[in-house]
């Protein structure tokens, strides 16, 4: 159910040259997703990406993700070649910069690739992948990915290992547009009345392939979870809602659900009132809407997190999209609280993950936002600052622990430092023990920023489309 079968799910490839070596290509399972395959010269194919559903109408640029099972069929020497020799480019690609995919012989260890083994093509920008001769493959059925897939049954998997604890309530929000559930994890301490703690709100993969959104996920609740972070479910309830657009990433969607919306940006408000959301809304925005408003029916909240990932340039780390502007920038008194807000925020993680590459803040974050519809601006519309909502984008390059190309258990991490730095954010500012609340915020004014923009002109921070967010 739910695998989007095509006619170019599965390619195979037969003897017609003289070629030694046969494949067969397939991304018929779940996540998965590749459009053709054609030979091209001894032991070697060129993939072609799609776009999601097939749908020609959706931007190049998110053309991304891809996940396939990459199988050795012998001809005369059926079984006797031990090596997998592959060298793969990936073409028609969505997004320019240079990165290392995954690999894995069972779907369940995964792989980075070395630098070596990869290399960006001039002019066309293909990324291609050589394995061979002495660091050929050594099994003959590969699964090859964009990063670390992260599927429905490994979310239920998960939640599976900690819905035993006290402390989790796992429950379903409602059902998406193919009838699957969308979770809402409750994770507090159940001994304390709700209405005496804060409310916290965290979703992840809006966007299906955005899998970084899902590590740092693990790693928050097995922070709440440990002896250190229990102590924070007796102040706080954290509302996780773990996958929203789960038929996307199903289908082994990169952006959209299997009708190509992009749930990020269709928070559509009613003009009678904005609390509500229209008709248009899909079905997945409305049940987390309604889940949210439900939660703030009987508590205080003061953070929404979105969670994303985000296509880079290598060198580029965790990033963030705040919005509006200091006061003396112009903007009004609820606006520049909410920036401050936001930046106060960030410089928590900050301080606290000092292992993780986090890019500067921009001097301003302008309110152009407000007038969209993305989450941020349906929270804005409806509890302005009281209600510090922001974007939080991890990227798939050198962002992991010291710079190194990050890991799912770097994701883990940072999801504790998160998790401490939601704590921290709310301590009153004679107790934050980082004296945050005294230190001047972006003090550099955004030259940082600025410089980062300059050397990455066009592509920072990363964006798509004109929408300002991936
Ligand atoms: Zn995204």
């Amino acid at each position: 159910v739910g695998c989007n079968s095509t006619s170019t799910d599965v390619e195979e490839i037969t003897d017609t040259s003289k070629e030694k070596v046969s494949i067969q290509v397939t991304s018929s399972f779940e996540s998965g997703n590749i459009g053709t395959v054609e030979s091209n010269g001894d032991s070697a194919w060129d993939f072609y990406l799609r776009n999601d559903n097939n749908n020609a109408s959706l931007p190049k640029t998110w053309r991304n993700w891809w996940y396939a099972k990459v199988q050795k069929r012998d001809s005369s020497s059926a079984g006797t070649e031990s090596l997998f020799d592959l060298d793969i480019t990936w073409t028609n690609r969505g997004w320019p910069f240079y990165y290392l995919p995954v690999y894995s012989y069972d779907q369940k260890t995964w792989t980075r690739f070395q630098e070596q083994d990869v290399s960006l093509e001039t002019p066309s920008k293909d990324l291609r992948v050589v394995r061979k001769g002495s660091n050929a493959f050594t099994q003959h059925t590969v699964w090859l990915a964009r990063f670390y897939p992260y599927t429905f049954t490994d979310l239920e998997a998960y939640a599976q290992t900690i819905q035993s604890s006290p402390y989790v309530s796992i429950s379903v929000a409602g059902k998406t547009q193919q009838q699957r559930n969308i979770y809402q994890w409750k994770i507090t301490n159940p001994s304390i009345a709700d209405s005496n703690k804060t409310g916290v709100i965290l979703h992840a993969r809006t966007h299906p392939a955005e899998t970084t959104g899902s590590f740092l996920v693990e790693g928050l609740v097995q922070y709440w979870l440990s002896e250190e972070g229990q102590n924070d479910l007796d102040r706080f309830v954290f509302y996780v809602f773990p996958m929203h657009n789960v038929d996307g990433v199903v289908a082994g969607n990169y952006r959209t659900t299997p009708k190509s919306e992009n749930l990020e940006n269709m928070w559509y408000r009613s003009p009678q009132n904005p609390i509500n959301l229209t008709e248009q809304a899909p079905q997945e925005v409305q049940v987390l809407r309604d889940a949210f408003v439900h939660i703030l029916e009987q508590q205080k909240v003061t953070i929404a997190l979105n969670l994303h990932g985000s296509n880079s340039d290598t060198q580029i780390g965790t990033f963030f999209f705040p919005h509006f502007g200091t006061s003396s920038q112009g903007y009004a008194e609820s606006e520049a609280k909410l920036w401050d807000d936001q930046i106060r925020f960030i410089e928590t993680l900050r301080q606290e993950a000092t292992d993780f590459p986090i890019e500067p803040n921009p001097s301003e974050g302008t309110g152009s936002f407000a007038t969209k519809y993305f989450p941020e601006s349906w929270w804005w519309t409806n509890y302005k600052d009281t209600v510090m909502a922001l974007t939080l984008e991890n990227t798939y390059v050198k962002s992991g622990k010291g710079g190194r190309w990050i890991l799912p258990e770097d994701l883990r991490e940072l999801g504790g430092h998160l998790g401490r730095a939601i704590k921290e954010y709310h301590e009153p500012p004679n107790a934050s023990k980082r004296g945050l609340h005294s230190a001047p915020l972006n003090s550099d004014g955004g030259a940082e920023f600025e410089k980062r923009k300059a050397a990455y002109l066009g592509v920072y921070p990363p964006a798509l489309e004109g929408e300002g967010k991936e």
